[in-house]
């Protein structure tokens, strides 16, 4: 199989990097455990709001953190015989220029972490919905939901808590921690 990927809070920690860089400019105390609906700029101060989002540049890559044992996850994942590739969001896809900084500074992030190897693929892009993968592994709900070419795994972060009854949805399956997607790749292999 294919085991599509996303980087942002699946693989590498975005939200604590993000966090950090919020709280250092706005004086304020967020954690990652508040952040629990998609829209973090509901969550900062009311100075801050949407300027949240000037936050996020490809230069915060260079010092982003790996989720744990993430490294170790994506290898299980080649032992396994299964193809990983990162799909991911890269800002604005009209921002040609900013969209490929982006990528390539979550591809050197990747790298350097020991999570991608070279050679494999990575896919810079916002709508997941016809990701060419044969599961897609994500946290963020919309994606999961909006998925069209196979199973969905819902990787669990305090921002997806909400979707309680995914159940509901044929194509979605969620996991807590890396060994549950494992254990899901395992069950969906056929
Ligand atoms: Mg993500």
């Amino acid at each position: 199989m294919i085991i599509g990927l996303d980087v942002d809070d699946v693989l590498l920690s975005l939200m604590d990097r993000w966090l950090h860089e919020y709280n250092e400019a706005y004086d304020d105390n967020l954690q990652k455990h508040d952040i629990n609906a998609w829209d973090t700029w509901k969550f900062t101060k009311p100075e801050c709001g949407k300027r949240i989002y000037n936050l996020l540049r490809p230069e915060m890559y260079d010092s982003i953190e790996p989720e744990p044992s993430a490294a170790a996850f994506v290898q299980n994942i080649r032992d396994r015989g299964h193809t990983p590739r990162y799909v991911t969001a890269c800002g604005d896809p009209k921002k040609l220029q900013l969209h490929r900084r982006f990528a390539t500074a979550k591809w050197n992030a990747l790298i350097r972490h020991g999570i991608a190897e070279y050679g494999e693929l990575l896919l810079p892009g916002k709508d997941k919905s016809r990701a060419p993968v044969d599961m897609l592994i994500d946290d963020r709900a919309h994606n999961c939901t909006g998925f069209r070419n196979g199973m969905a795994v819902l990787f669990t972060q305090p921002w997806n808590e909400w979707l309680q009854d995914e159940g509901k949805y044929a194509h979605i399956e969620r996991a807590d921690t890396f060994t549950e997607a494992l254990a899901l790749i395992d069950y969906y292999d056929d």
